[in-house]
């Protein structure tokens, strides 16, 4: 029998962990290894103060592993503000699987993923995100109650991309009415950029309305075919200087960033990537001081964290339309805060949230 040992030399990063910057006073971490499966994921628990930590699993070819555990870090903490600030009863985690998912995700390797998150007995309830299927959340359910996001047939709420684009929309129309006066969005000028499977619903959404819907994406063939089906325009030229009413971002994260901030005509940003200010300290007032109004992604692409927790609470598909389309009101009311504190938009919706959190821990206490 081989036995591996130790070398003290192997760990590249010294220094704090609990000093990481993106160790935003998370509760746990959960490092989970298995050699037979090649199974590597790292579970992040950000906040459990308002319920259990739920969010999805994402499967990436990561660089490195400290690239990973950021990464679980960062998302697991927007998840906390995301229920909170839509005012569901879910603290925030989230998963990462280091690999390639396309190449390296294998159902013994999904089942044994689900074990660990059995291990945690509920208090972490995973879910799909990049690189997953809801064919995956089925696997990972014949192992453990504690997932969300499968299919329909099985008793799940089904695909959340639609209702994530919903969202979106009425997050749009909200910082439309702020900006311009009005909600109605016929006749601007809006550029999504990414039509995956947000993207492409929320294009729909504005070209219905009667907006000149721009698009941009890597993929030329899926172009083609969105531009064709809701004749939507091609935009092949720089999108952050894209003489627009409005951007918004459906692909990466950290798209808002200090060279693309110069750039930028655009009155609105609002989209459904997580992430989209590349540092929350810098970036946010440099938008409000150029006047750029931003809709907070977590406020507004909460339509696919609603149609899991129905899964949970049992509500109806109208009840997850009613709870979406609220987005429109919260999303107003940030705005309306954000203006009266003078302070950048995704501080205010942050302030809310983290209210609601600090209450209910008080609650709790007594
Ligand atoms: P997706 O993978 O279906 O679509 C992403 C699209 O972006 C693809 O068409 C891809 O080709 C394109 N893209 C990638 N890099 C690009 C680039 N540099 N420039 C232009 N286009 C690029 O993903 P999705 O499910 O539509 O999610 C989109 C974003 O919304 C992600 O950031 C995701 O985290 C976030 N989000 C999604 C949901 C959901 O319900 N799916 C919920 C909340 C947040």
């Amino acid at each position: 029998m081989q036995v591996d040992v130790l070398n003290a030399n192997e760990l590249k990063s010294s220094g704090p962990v609990f000093g990481q910057l993106s160790f935003n006073d998370h509760e746990q971490v959960v490092f989970c290894n298995d050699k037979d499966t090649g199974l590597r994921a790292i579970i992040g628990i950000h906040n459990t103060v308002l319920g259990p930590a739920l969010g999805g699993t994402r499967m990436w070819n990561y660089a490195s592993e400290w690239e990973a555990l950021n990464d679980v870090l960062r998302l697991s903490r927007g998840m906390t503000y995301k229920s909170a600030i839509t005012g569901l009863n879910l603290g925030g985690g989230k998963a990462v699987l280091i690999g390639d998912a396309k190449t390296q995700k294998t159902p013994e390797l999904m089942k044994k993923f689900g074990e660990f998150v059995h291990s945690l007995s509920g208090k972490y309830i995973t879910a799909e995100d990049v690189g997953m299927e809801t064919s995956d959340m089925d696997i990972v359910r014949e192992v453990t109650p504690y997932v969300t996001g499968i299919s329909e047939s099985k008793g799940g709420a089904g695909n959340p991309s639609p209702i994530t684009a919903y969202g979106v929309f009425m997050g749009m129309k909200a910082a439309a009415k702020f900006k311009y006066g009005s909600d109605d969005l016929d006749g601007k000028k809006i550029l999504v950029q990414g039509i995956g499977h947000v993207g492409e619903s929320l294009v729909e959404h504005l070209s219905n309305e009667g907006a000149i819907v721009y698009i941009a994406d890597i993929n030329p063939s899926k172009l083609e075919e969105v531009s064709k089906k809701y004749s939507a325009k091609i935009y092949t030229e720089d999108v952050y200087a894209a003489n627009v009413d409005i951007y918004a971002p459906c692909a990466l994260g950290a798209t808002i960033n200090d060279e693309t901030i110069e750039r930028m005509k655009a009155g609105i940003i609002a989209g459904a990537a997580n992430n989209q200010l590349a540092d929350e300290n810098i970036h946010g007032k440099l938008l409000q001081e150029k006047g750029i109004l931003y809709a907070p992604d977590f406020l507004i692409n909460a339509g696919g964290i609603i149609n899991v927790y129905a899964e949970l609470e049992g509500y109806d598909k109208a009840e997850i339309m009613r709870k979406t389309e609220n987005i429109y009101n919260t999303t107003l009311e940030i705005l309306r805060t954000a203006e009266a504190r003078n302070i950048p938009t995704h501080f205010a919706a942050l302030q809310i949230a983290q209210q609601r959190i600090d209450d209910r821990k008080r609650e709790n206490l007594r």
